[in-house]
């Protein structure tokens, strides 16, 4: 991976130049975009061509190219409004190449919110750009047939945790059958996450009691996938809640948070899973809404922007939704913390999950937690505000890049010298563990900051255990 790119120049045209389409131009069919949501001039026209955010840009130093830098997906995006570039192959497949890890945007001096950008143009392609069958096939398979369906979920979850656990899946890797498949299929299920057992969806419609006199009330974010694969991580932050004074409520009904459609297109449907869940957590007087994955956390922060052009009507209550919504660490870290922590001889590093440190800008508060803990001697990761390649289902659907990505971020974490490597997000976890298990260290533990935190309490010695 080439580390410092030279910048290829494109000819830029000035902002002047640019104004938006006239409505004489869109209705003339000047303009590239279908109706709808689409990348708007308020949000690209801050864009001064400067550069600065190339070196920041994950696909850029990878590949070397303006029209994969944010600089250039911009120039296209403006360029398909003008009528000057078709939403077709060349365009679809720049875009799909961004890793939406928002690097650029803290890279950013004129403050572009480069994500909107991002998401809108991804919103014109789904709805107006046709895939190959197979792509488009799994896309509705994935994103509208399973995702918001948490019966349907578990019920995967359970054929995944037999298929794991009865040696059926040892036995078709050897095999080598899924690479007969067209497809990264193979890939794909070595990425694939363990079962755990017992789901999180038993959690579902109760309150974790606080331990000791309650200080806060606040509802927790179960997530989708994370109630299979992440439900111990989900105990581990209630029970670090709980001993922080939290009385923590897990609303019935909420469901999957949408940020993966968001970030693939499916506006309309992101749109649907964020109204279920504003109404899921309206009941009760909350301090907060508590969510332990950075990549929900940022959509759930952002749900008014998705009311900002459709569905006007539900601004407000999203906007109300998304005040209360903190990262755990945020949260652990405002608050008067429970120290009664276990001393632990350990190294540790940490990796900033992308929507964490540049969608959320929360990059002190994990520090400042595993900092907290005695014994523990943090080492800080170099570039660790540069993405691990997990990006949601990026490490499955752009394999080259994203393995490049990993190999770089597990070189840096061996300079480290870290027992532990920590991170905020469970798409993260997923990527840093697969990079770990390639390597000469597989036992190098990988943990959310929050499990560390659990671990310490649970060992202190005048601490009862919680189960
Ligand atoms: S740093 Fe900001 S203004 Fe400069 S090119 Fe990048 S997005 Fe545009
Ligand atoms: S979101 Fe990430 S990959 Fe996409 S343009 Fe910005 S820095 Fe590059």
């Amino acid at each position: 991976m080439s580390q410092a790119v030279k910048e290829t120049t494109l000819s830029q045209p000035s902002n002047d130049l640019i104004p938006p389409a006239s409505k004489a131009e869109k209705s003339s069919g000047a303009g590239g975009y279908g109706p709808g949501e689409a990348p708007r001039w308020e949000d690209y026209s801050k864009c001064v061509h400067c550069g600065l955010c190339l070196n920041s840009c994950p696909t850029y130093r990878a590949l070397g190219q303006e029209m994969d830098s944010p600089r250039g997906r911009i120039y296209q995006m403006i360029q398909v409004e003008r009528g000057r570039l078709p939403l077709g192959e060349a365009f679809v497949r720049h875009m799909d190449l961004c890793l939406d890890c928002r690097g650029c945007e803290t890279a950013c001096p004129s403050g572009v919110q480069y994500g909107r950008l991002i998401e809108a143009a991804r919103g014109q392609i789904q709805k107006y750009y046709r895939r190959p069958a197979a792509a488009t096939f799994l896309r509705k398979v994935f994103f509208r047939e399973l995702l918001p369906h948490p019966r349907r979920l578990e019920i995967l979850g359970r054929l995944l945790r037999f298929y794991q656990r009865s040696g059926l899946e040892r036995a078709v890797l050897a095999s080598g059958l899924l690479r007969m498949i067209p497809g990264n299929l193979e890939h794909a299920a070595r990425l694939s996450p363990r079962m755990e057992k017992p789901f999180f969806f038993s959690r579902l419609g109760t309150v974790a009691p606080a331990v000791g006199p309650r200080r806060y009330r606040v509802a927790f974010v179960a997530g989708c996938i994370a109630n299979l694969a992440f439900a111990n991580l989900n105990e581990a932050t209630l029970r670090v809640l709980a001993r922080n004074g939290c009385e923590v409520a897990i609303p019935p009904g909420q469901g999957c948070c949408g940020a993966l459609h968001v970030h693939a297109g499916w506006r309309d449907l992101a749109r649907e899973m964020a109204l279920k869940n504003i109404r899921a957590f309206n009941a009760g007087n909350l301090d907060a809404i508590i969510t332990n994955a950075a990549g929900c956390g940022s959509v759930l922060k952002e749900y008014p922007e998705l009311f900002e052009q459709v569905g006007q009507e539900h601004y407000e209550e999203a906007r109300r939704f998304s005040a209360r919504v903190q990262d755990v660490s945020e949260f652990l870290a405002a608050i008067d913390l429970n120290r009664d922590f276990a001393r632990a001889n350990l190294r540790v590093t940490y990796q900033d999950p992308c929507h964490l440190a540049h969608a959320q800008r929360i990059r002190s508060a994990p520090r400042r937690l595993i900092q907290a803990l005695p014994g523990v001697e943090f080492v800080e990761l170099p570039e660790a505000e540069i993405c691990c390649g997990s990006a949601g289902i990026y490490n499955v659907v752009h394999r080259d890049i994203a393995q490049s990505l990993l190999e770089a971020k597990m070189q840096r974490i061996d300079e480290t010298g870290a027992d532990v490597i920590l991170t905020a997000n469970p798409g993260c976890l997923l990527q840093l563990r697969a990079g770990v298990a390639a390597s000469n260290k597989p036992k190098r533990r990988v943990m959310h900051v929050v499990e560390l935190l659990d671990e310490a309490y649970s060992r202190h010695p005048k601490i009862a255990p919680l189960l």
